[in-house]
């Protein structure tokens, strides 16, 4: 049935139980691919996971949760807490915990919206900011992102007395584009008070602009800004599901009240506090990007294709022709071929677009042959 139908049904009459109004206009989260026919183990391109996988250290830490199997993780995640506030000079009672920073999103859209309000965000923006905004019954509002990059005034323009939340990942997935730090102040400065600004930097790692910032110092002296940040991408803990965010004492108290209590697992709070103090893991991994993504860009690029940005995260989207035979779509289909799993963007709006995890050398090597291979045919 159409949600349509939902919406206008009474629910007390229906024959059967009906989901509130909107649940079922939301489309599911699409993950990247993980399997390609005739491959054992294909290359995975599609999900922006960390080609090194995981610090040696964290590995350990993860075994040693083995032995605790039977035990509630500790609710309060005290250890990766303690961590965190001292790595980044943070008060630990301000940090909020959850199962992959998609989590702190959905808790924050929870706390924030109920029907009628609306969430704001860019025209691309990270499709878990979305799910979790209509499942409160809130509207989402999509900013015009020119050229592929946040627009503040574009952003400005959707808020009005029923925003609450304002959603900006900075770099943005899966655009990879990011806006400077003076950009998101002069946002911060124009947005009214009662709106909450998430700046979500999964990516910001990977941007080592002296231009750029994740907003944690905005945070420490706002009423309003929450900063998130995940265990999954830069430190390649993305099965054991853990993120972070740091928010105004008064948000942390109160998304507090509806969090699931042992949302993060004693296995992922031990590894994240190993994975955190493996400084040589997360060299590797930025050395890795800062030697992979400008040879990429410039490769793919020199195919004619058009890539979007730079790219400052740990991916690339590549624009493709319409002409039949070489869209994005053929392109997709071309690479799963080879054993090349790459993620078709349709569902942000980006049907021409593909993006690409940047990989280890042989991956990388392999993707611009494919797509050499695929341009020349
Ligand atoms: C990968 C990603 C995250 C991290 O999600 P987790 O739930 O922490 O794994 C957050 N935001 C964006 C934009 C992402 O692409």
């Amino acid at each position: 049935m159409s949600s349509d139908d939902a919406s206008t049904l009474d629910r007390s009459k229906a024959d059967r139980p009906l989901p509130k109004p909107g649940i079922l206009d939301i489309h599911a989260y699409v993950p990247g691919k993980a399997t390609a026919k005739g491959f054992a183990e294909p290359v995975k391109l599609s999900a922006n996971e960390n080609p090194l996988g995981s610090s040696a250290k964290a590995h350990a830490a993860y075994e040693s949760a083995e032995r605790s199997l039977h035990v509630y993780p500790d609710p309060r995640a005290t250890i990766i807490r303690e961590a965190i506030a001292r790595k980044y000079r943070l008060e630990p009672e301000r940090l909020i915990f959850g199962c992959g920073s998609d989590e702190v999103f959905a808790l924050l859209n929870q706390t924030f919206l109920e029907p009628g309000d609306n969430m704001v965000q860019g025209e691309y923006g990270f499709a878990a900011f979305a799910i979790g905004a209509w499942a409160c019954q809130a509207e989402v509002r999509r900013a015009k992102e020119p050229n592929f990059r946040i627009d503040v005034d574009e952003l400005l323009k959707c808020v009005d007395d029923r925003t609450r939340l304002l959603f900006l990942a900075n770099p943005g997935n899966p655009t990879g584009t990011w806006i400077p730090f003076s950009e998101v102040r002069r946002l911060h400065d124009a947005l009214p008070p009662h709106v909450v600004l998430v700046l979500d930097g999964a990516y910001s790692e990977f941007c080592d602009d002296a231009g750029f910032d994740d907003g944690l110092d905005l945070a420490r002296t706002s009423t309003n800004v929450v900063v998130t940040h995940t265990f999954s991408k830069l430190h390649g803990l993305a099965a054991l599901r853990i993120g972070w965010g740091y928010a105004p004492l008064e948000i942390a108290q109160a998304v507090d009240r509806i969090r699931l209590p042992f949302n993060t697992s004693i296995a992922a709070q031990r590894a994240a506090v190993a994975a955190l103090d493996d400084e040589d893991f997360q060299k590797a991994t930025l050395d890795l990007m800062a030697t992979w993504r400008p040879w990429l860009t410039q490769q793919i690029g020199g195919l004619g294709l058009d890539v979007i940005g730079p790219s400052a995260a740990n991916f690339v989207l590549v624009g493709f022709p319409k002409t039949p035979g070489k869209t994005a779509a053929d392109a997709d289909a071309f690479l799963a071929s080879r054993g090349l799993l790459v993620r078709g963007v349709g569902n942000y709006g980006l049907p021409d677009h593909i993006r690409i995890t940047v990989g280890l050398e042989p991956h990388n090597r392999a993707l611009v042959e494919a797509l050499s291979d695929f341009m020349g045919r």
